[in-house]
């Protein structure tokens, strides 16, 4: 699309945002306006009035009070990987972070403080240079900020919890345009909010965790045949895993990848990111029970760095994709034939079941200490489609609701970094029992005008 001319209205704002903010403004009637407000998923065709990269916390500051001053709708972007398109506006403004990627690591103390403009793969690549870590989620291009506020469920999360269990400390921008510092002693309540209470309370500008020592990890992907035999066995062998494994499987059509077979493309696989956290020959006993599952497609599972657990993602893909998040707390036979039965029944450019065994170090943590309260259940199984236009987007909403009824008839939880535009039942779904309670009033003292809205929102009247 070009350029459109900008309103006096967008012109005000841009001059109040130009006198103020050091970083880059874009509005309508830049070249770059459409790439400025693109997300990681395609198919939100929003439009703010101006997006803007602050270079510094002061400046976050000022785009906030703007914000709340004019009673602009306010999008609040890391890494752009909202499936809901939380992190661009109608009409608002949008606060990018991207370019605030400063850390300071603490080699002796195993510690960083980061700025949220970073993804997971930058930090990664960066901490593993000095043989530290912390574990994120499955992709590089995923912002910091977005994943651990919402959790984070990743490759170390067996061994070291969620990501948010390795948080120390944060830096917000608040409401009301104050820097506040959090952490265990300092505003608790906050602190517990924001491990799991996502963008709720404030614009975190940097966050503070506690790293782990991590030489290298066994990992990478093994690719067999999806069966009802296979896909519970590997449920089964990943529960029985030592710890230190954690495992993702993603069940769906073999995409027409170099490296698979080319009479498999387009067969039902399971196509696993495994993930040994731990001493090399160990790692190798641990992997026996997956590779013995079926005769494997596609082995890649080796000793490797560990940011090379993360694939090599494509420039400019912008996917239009559907999703449900849920629990399951066994995954027998009958449960694989479901997933295989509506795997095969679909023809969605690519649908997708992806299977996550919890437990380990995400189970020893009490469900009340943060605000992600499903430290017990077993597995969280996401459901994917992609859609091609709004025509087909219904129809393959209605396939993942049949999908998640069929293989849950309670479906009675949800992740809240892998909700979609689901409205505000599945956002109590994802804080059951009292955590609800409790995330509404940290959230009515520290955004009573609920300003920051333009997310999976917990609005301060509950
Ligand atoms: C391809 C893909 C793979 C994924 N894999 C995993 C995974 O393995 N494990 C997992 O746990 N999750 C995963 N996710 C989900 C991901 O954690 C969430 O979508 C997360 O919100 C993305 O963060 P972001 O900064 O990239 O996104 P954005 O779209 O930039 O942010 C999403 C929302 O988070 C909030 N937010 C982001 N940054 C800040 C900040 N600094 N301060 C305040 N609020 C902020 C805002 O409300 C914003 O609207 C994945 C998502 C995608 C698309």
């Amino acid at each position: 699309m070009s350029p459109s001319p900008a309103s006096p209205e967008t012109l005000s704002i841009r001059r109040q945002l130009r006198a103020t903010v050091d970083g880059r403004v874009v509005t309508a009637d830049d070249a770059s306006y459409d790439q400025a407000r693109a997300l990681f998923y395609g198919g939100f065709d929003r439009r703010p009035q101006a997006i803007v990269w602050p270079t510094n916390t002061t400046e976050v500051a000022q785009v906030i009070s703007l914000a709340a001053e004019r009673r602009l709708e306010l999008a609040v972007r890391g890494g752009g990987h909202s499936s809901a398109g939380h992190s661009v506006s109608d009409g608002g403004i949008v606060l990018d972070l991207s370019e605030l990627k400063a850390l300071e690591l603490d080699t002796a103390q195993r510690t960083v403080w980061a700025q949220t403009g970073l993804t997971a793969g930058e930090l990664t690549t960066e901490l593993a240079r000095h043989g530290l870590a912390i574990g994120f989620g499955d992709t590089a291009s995923v912002g910091i900020g977005g994943i651990t506020l919402g959790g984070g469920v990743g490759y170390l999360a067996r061994r070291h919890g969620l990501t948010i269990d390795s948080l120390l400390a944060a830096e917000l921008v608040t409401a009301d345009g104050q820097t506040v510092r959090t952490d265990a002693g300092t505003h608790p309540e906050l602190f517990w909010a924001i491990r799991g209470g996502g963008g709720n309370f404030g614009a975190a500008t940097r966050l503070q965790f506690q790293l782990h020592e991590l030489d290298g990890v066994v990992g990478g992907m093994l690719l067999l045949p999806a069966t009802v035999e296979t896909i519970a066995g590997f449920v089964a062998a990943a529960e029985a895993a030592p710890e230190e494994l954690s495992a993702i499987a993603n069940i769906l059509p073999a995409p027409p990848l170099p490296f698979i077979p080319t009479q498999v493309h387009g067969r039902l696989v399971i196509m696993a990111l495994i993930c040994f956290a731990g001493d090399t020959q160990a790692g190798q006993r641990a992997l026996v029970p997956f590779r013995t599952l079926a005769t494997p497609l596609a082995d890649l599972v080796r000793p490797i760095g560990y940011p090379e657990m993360y694939p090599p993602e494509e420039e400019g893909f912008h996917p239009t994709a559907v999703g449900h998040t849920m629990f399951l707390d066994r995954l027998d036979t009958r449960a694989a034939s479901t997933i295989l039965e509506y795997l095969q029944a679909s023809d969605a450019a690519l649908r997708a079941a992806q299977l996550r065994v919890l437990g380990g170090a995400i189970a020893r943590v009490p469900d009340d200490a943060t605000a992600f309260a499903h430290r017990q259940r077993r597995i969280m199984v996401n459901l994917a489609a992609f859609y091609q236009g709004p025509e087909d987007k219904p129809v393959r909403q209605r396939w993942l609701e049949r999908f998640a009824t069929s293989l849950s008839p309670v479906d009675d939880g949800a992740y809240v970094n892998f909700l979609g535009d689901d409205g505000p039942a599945r956002i109590r779904q994802a804080y059951p029992g009292p955590t609800w309670e409790r995330l509404v009033a940290v959230k009515r003292r520290w955004d009573p005008t609920n300003l920051f809205r333009h997310n999976h929102n917990i609005p301060p009247g509950g």
